[in-house]
């Protein structure tokens, strides 16, 4: 993989990171006392009326199964972008061959070739 696509795909990666961790601040913060990357959903709070409560009830859980999708892509991405520090970037974690560009582009947070993603998951 040459530098410049990797610069490329770091400055993609940064960028996700960003929008991804905008996106959370947006209903719920950053669990402090974790190591790892985990947010928790704020309560909204929507009023004290009996169909504001309902609302309240049904917001947080959409967040909550929102949440869980964002901070597993979060997740994706910092481990990727702990690849580039690392210059494991592209290299496919199981078996150390170099993964193909398409398949980085179409998936940037990849960490594993086509063939061994294919033997692991029995996908076609
Ligand atoms: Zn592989």
């Amino acid at each position: 993989m040459s530098t410049e696509f990797e610069a490329k795909m770091k400055e993609y990666l940064l960028g996700e990171k960003t929008r991804l961790e905008k996106e959370l601040g947006s209903f719920s913060h950053r669990n402090t006392k974790s190591t790892e990357t985990d947010f928790e959903v704020d309560f909204p709070n929507l009023g004290d009326k009996d169909d504001e409560n309902a609302s309240e009830v049904a917001q947080f859980s959409n967040n909550l199964s929102l949440e869980d999708e964002l901070e597993k892509a979060l997740r994706d991405v910092e481990s990727a972008l702990e690849r580039i520090k690392e210059g494991l970037y592209g290299t496919c974690k199981y078996c150390s061959q170099p993964i193909n560009e398409k398949r980085i582009i179409a998936r940037p947070t990849s960490s594993s070739c086509i063939q061994c993603k294919k033997t692991l998951t029995q996908e076609v």
